[in-house]
């Protein structure tokens, strides 16, 4: 057995990054941007009124009451060339080009409107409520540098700037599959020694989440021949491969037995529980070497083997330099974790939440079998327990937030 960490890096020595592409911005999100991304255009474009109310020149209303003349209303979007002498007043509308002459406006609430003139309750100093041209960001500024994880304001901003395509690093391409004949995806009665397909629909949605591409292939009956056909296509019209199923030592292991045969394979055995067996592996077609994640048929194993090494593995592919491993958090245990020793670091599935103390508590969310999925459906963290006999009750522990 090795340790999680020599796994984890021989799976990340394996992958390279993607190739940078363009993308339209609001299909970035979530995505690592390639190149830095300079601003070509001043957000705002021009100066412009931060409250309804009315456009003047402080001096005017430096003592109070001030009664101003209204020379008109003026808009967002207004393209009139508005200008106020000393005196007067515009009516103004949150985000309309500030007017010639005026540098100050006073809120709404401030001001009693009478036909064309204005009382004015308020001073205001000169620059108050007017949002300067270029005041969110300067044409020239790097918004963005190379490496940043795109957000849903981060596309926003990009939108407000103009920059209607970003270089990104892709979304991986993924093809999913499953193995083993006793499963039924196609919701009929189930026959003896038959169950429901699981994985697939976890590990599809596990991908989305991760901002890959699934191409979910199906479950592929235990025949070598037929796999060994689907695996090759897929590598052909993908950047990656999952499989789920057959890594470890039985009879009708054949993944194990394709894929020694037709791609460069380490079959990893770790000191975790649950997952063990794991399996990665570069499959040539064309000039392409397309990388394999052999992820165990156990269902919770599946979910931490993906959480463990896929995820990381993908994250580099898709340009993440940092954070490719979920973040740890020093927990508190509010229930006993209770293990026994055999020379594996268990990761458990817990539910954490965040207590008046400001720190994470966590218990488990119930039995902890490879096969009991049910449990780890409630689950946001992984507790990290050593080898030994668990935490107890008001003891610490290392949790990997998953949720
Ligand atoms: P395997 O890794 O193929 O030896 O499978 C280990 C266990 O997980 C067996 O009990 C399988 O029936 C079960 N299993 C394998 N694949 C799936 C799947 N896609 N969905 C649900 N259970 C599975
Ligand atoms: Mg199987």
């Amino acid at each position: 057995m090795i340790p999680l960490s020599e796994a984890l890096q021989r799976t990340l020595d394996g992958v390279r990054t993607l190739a940078p592409r363009e993308v339209a911005c609001h299909h970035a999100a979530g995505l690592v941007l390639a190149r830095d991304v300079v601003a070509t255009e001043h957000v705002p474009p021009f100066a412009n009124t931060a409250v309804d109310g009315f456009a003047v020149h402080s001096a005017d209303v430096q003592t109070v009451p001030a009664v101003l003349r209204v020379i008109g209303t003026c808009a967002a979007g207004d393209s009139r060339e508005w200008s106020v002498a000393r005196g007067e007043a515009l009516r103004i509308m949150t985000g309309a080009p500030m007017p010639a002459g005026a540098d100050a406006v006073v809120m709404v609430e401030d001001c009693e409107q009478s036909g064309d003139s204005v009382r004015v309750g308020r001073s205001v100093a000169a620059g108050s409520a007017v949002r300067p041209v270029a005041d969110d960001v300067r044409a020239g500024d790097v918004v963005f540098a190379a490496g940043t994880v795109l957000t849903a304001a981060g596309a926003g901003v990009l939108s407000s700037i103009n920059a209607r395509n970003v270089a990104v690093f892709p979304r991986a391409r993924v093809a999913l599959l499953s193995t083993g004949d006793e499963l039924v995806t196609d919701g009929s009665m189930l026959r003896r020694g038959q169950i429901r397909e699981s994985n697939l629909t976890m590990l599809e949605i596990l991908l989305a989440e991760n901002e890959c591409e699934a191409q979910n292939l199906g479950v592929v009956a235990d025949d070598e021949a037929m796999l060994e056909r689907t695996l090759l296509e897929a590598a052909r019209t993908n950047d990656a491969i999952v499989t789920s199923g057959g890594v470890s030592m039985g009879d009708f292991d054949v993944v194990k037995a394709v894929l020694s045969r037709i791609a460069d394979m380490q079959w990893m055995q770790m000191a975790i529980k649950p997952a063990k067996p794991f399996a990665f592996g570069l499959l040539a077609v064309d000039d392409r070497r397309v990388p394999v994640f052999g992820l165990p048929g156990n269902p919770v194993s599946s979910l931490i083997s993906f959480e463990l090494l896929a995820r990381p593995a993908l994250r580099k592919m898709m340009g993440h330099t940092q954070h490719l491993s979920r973040p740890l958090v020093r927990a508190v245990v509010d229930a006993p974790l209770r293990r026994k020793p055999d020379g594996k670091t268990h990761y458990m599935r817990v539910f954490g939440e965040f207590a008046g103390d400001g720190r994470l508590h966590v218990r488990d969310t119930g039995p902890q079998g490879s096969h009991q999925l049910a449990a780890s459906a409630a689950a946001n963290g992984l507790a990290v327990v050593p080898d030994g006999a668990g935490v107890a009750a008001g003891g610490e522990v290392d949790v990997m937030l998953i949720g």
